[in-house]
């Protein structure tokens, strides 16, 4: 068996594996690669996996950079099967659908910028792309076994990152020798809201393991709901405007979950909340649909509540023109909306219209990268470039932390315990991170595998 990292190899974008074997050629992910537009491009568009001659691909989950690619695969000559649970590929439908438009319009503002004179600029792929990897999605339950041929099969467990996301099981038998493969796809949290904890597994011959946190332990989470409850009581009295930018899978879910719990407890004050974002429309109608697989506690309040993601006076919003409209609305509101780091999609209108007022509030959840416009906001500048527009920032910026839905250290050691006490942990190696960070994971491996832990390179492959 061979094993080659094409993705996500000292980096967290991008997530590609090869698994071949004397009969077969298995892809796990297909992600995009994101950063600098160039770079990425060229990533993007060459595909080192051969697409045509692979016997099926495994998706993990539906965030970007795990299934953002898949469309180019197919556009690349893939034809197989895509496996993945029934929540994945409900939500990859909506992800790939909405990151075809993206690329689509990024193709004609490169054409519109490069001038007339320059060859036709083709996005990297198209509803057409999208539409024949919807038809190739092959849904398989958690837990149940699933064979690719006689010498391959595989298995899904709920790995509690996002809605439908697995960590995968695999059974490879070359020459008549069986060995166990784990894949974590992004692993997630113990006891964050809606998704079930991770779950552990069996142990194994090979690991492949994300990394994102290796070397973080995350802050204790803040008590959202009453801080949420704090910031929107002073709106009221001081007439605020309330923004809150917030990813459109996952966050955007969580944050009117908690909303709706301070509207059953008689707790949430009388303001007006909108959710900006058609993506996040469509995606919760898709976590309302698999309401099956959340959390006890989310099946203690569905007893009561049939919609935990509504509430009156929550709104959700469609059409540009009622988003337009939200600019020149008097008195205090909450506005939700994409994308969390404030760099593109409605949010960055809203801020717009909001920061230089001192009564409004920001409020900022999570991580902020470098250089983006929600960590400008976290470390108050004084003023920001929105638009070609120089914005002064007088508002209010509040920061909530805890909502991070990737395992830290302290979750990486009990899920590793999980694997060493069951077999152990074979041969690790150690993806999707940040130098720093695979690094600390691969040493924290020292303590379960008598094998040292590898972080491979772009490319790099391994017999095993
Ligand atoms: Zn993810």
């Amino acid at each position: 068996m061979k094993i080659t990292f094409y993705g996500a190899a000292g980096e967290v974008t991008g997530s590609q594996h090869l698994i071949e074997t004397d009969t077969l050629r298995v892809l796990l992910d297909c992600g995009l690669f994101q950063g600098h537009r160039a770079e990425s491009r060229a990533k993007n568009e060459q595909f080192l996996c051969h697409p045509k001659e692979l016997s099926g691909v495994i998706l993990s989950h539906a965030h970007a950079d795990h299934c953002g690619n898949l469309p180019g695969l197919y556009k690349a000559g893939y034809r197989g099967e895509i496996f993945c649970t029934p929540a994945t590929a409900d939500v990859a439908e909506i992800m790939l659908t909405d990151s075809a438009h993206i690329q689509q319009e990024d193709a004609k503002y490169l054409q519109l910028k490069l001038g007339p004179g320059h060859p036709p600029v083709e996005p990297l792929y198209d509803d057409d792309d999208v539409a024949g990897v919807v038809r190739s999605f092959r849904t398989i339950p958690y837990g149940e076994w699933h064979e690719l041929s006689k010498d391959f099969r595989m298995r899904f467990s709920d790995a509690g990152h996002i809605l439908g996301s697995a960590i995968t099981e695999m059974e490879i038998c070359e020459k008549g020798d069986w060995k166990r493969v784990v894949f974590t796809g992004d692993l997630g949290r113990r006891g964050i809201p809606l998704l079930q904890d991770p779950q552990r597994v069996a142990g194994c011959d090979v690991l492949i393991t994300e990394s994102t946190y290796g070397n973080r332990v995350h802050p204790k989470a803040d008590d959202i709901k009453q801080h949420l409850k704090r910031i929107l009581t002073r709106a009221i009295t001081r007439g605020s405007r309330v923004v809150i930018p917030a990813f459109s899978l996952g966050r955007t879910q969580t944050l009117t979950y908690f909303l709706n719990e301070l509207h059953n407890a008689g707790e949430l004050p009388n303001i007006p909340v909108f959710v900006d974002s058609p993506l996040s429309k469509e995606i919760t109608s898709v976590y309302r649909h698999h309401s099956n697989a959340m959390d006890a506690e989310f099946q203690q309040v569905l007893q009561s509540d049939k919609d935990p993601f509504a509430f009156p006076g929550l709104k959700y919003i469609g059409s540009q023109q009622e988003s337009m409209q939200l600019n020149y609305r008097r008195g205090a509101f909450v506005v939700i909306a994409a994308s969390g780091m404030c760099e593109a999609g409605r949010v960055v209108h809203h801020l717009r219209h909001a920061i230089s007022d001192p009564k409004n509030v920001v409020v900022i959840i999570g991580f902020q990268a470098e250089n983006t416009l929600g960590r400008k906001l976290v470390d108050k500048w004084r003023t920001v470039r929105i638009f070609d527009h120089l914005v002064e920032l007088n508002c209010e910026v509040e920061s909530l932390q805890g909502l991070s839905a990737h395992a830290d250290s302290e979750d990486f050691h009990w899920w590793f315990e999980g694997l060493a006490a069951d077999r152990g942990v074979g041969r690790a190696f150690v993806v999707h991170g940040e130098p720093d960070q695979a690094k600390a994971l691969a040493n924290m491996l020292h303590e379960f595998s008598d094998e040292p832990a590898t972080v491979p390179q772009r490319g790099e492959s391994f017999e095993l």
